[in-house]
């Protein structure tokens, strides 16, 4: 990561921590979005919402890029991707780089066992912003 990428994190998260944040909460504005773009999974966990959905239809990408595009228009900062597991989708890194360049800071929900060498190089150069937070609870 680069340090003016890496800048430019610190910007983002600190202006939203103060400035931003409170406008945000005055006007009642949407900021952050947890959006489920899939329901398949590499796992079938018994305590899992998604447990006899797994199968259900997805959305497609472009149904996808157009919902990012409407939450870019209302001005969400925060965009949450989630599933199921949202490496199961083989367009997974076209819809994150979408988001990443649209300026979201994006935050990924994955049990992790599909990250494989091109996910790793691609989050070294567009990490996701709260990396720490990928969780691996699902087993
Ligand atoms: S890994 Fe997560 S999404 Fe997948 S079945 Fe388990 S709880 Fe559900």
């Amino acid at each position: 990561m680069d340090d003016l990428f890496s800048e430019k994190i610190k910007m983002q998260v600190l202006d939203f921590a103060t400035d931003k944040r409170s406008l945000w909460e005055k006007n009642h504005q949407l900021y952050s979005v947890i959006f489920e773009i899939t329901p398949k999974c590499n796992f079938n966990c018994v305590h899992c919402y998604l447990h006899d959905h797994h199968a259900a239809e997805e959305l497609s990408y472009s149904d996808i890029i157009r919902i990012i595009d409407v939450l870019y228009e209302k001005e969400v900062l925060f965009l949450t991707l989630t599933g199921g597991d949202v490496f199961t989708r083989s367009d997974f890194l076209d819809i994150y780089l979408y988001a990443k360049k649209k300026g979201f800071i994006v935050e990924i929900y994955t049990n992790g066992a599909l990250i494989n060498d091109e996910i790793i190089k691609v989050f070294s150069k567009y990490p996701p912003i709260i990396s720490r937070y990928i969780f691996i609870w699902c087993m």
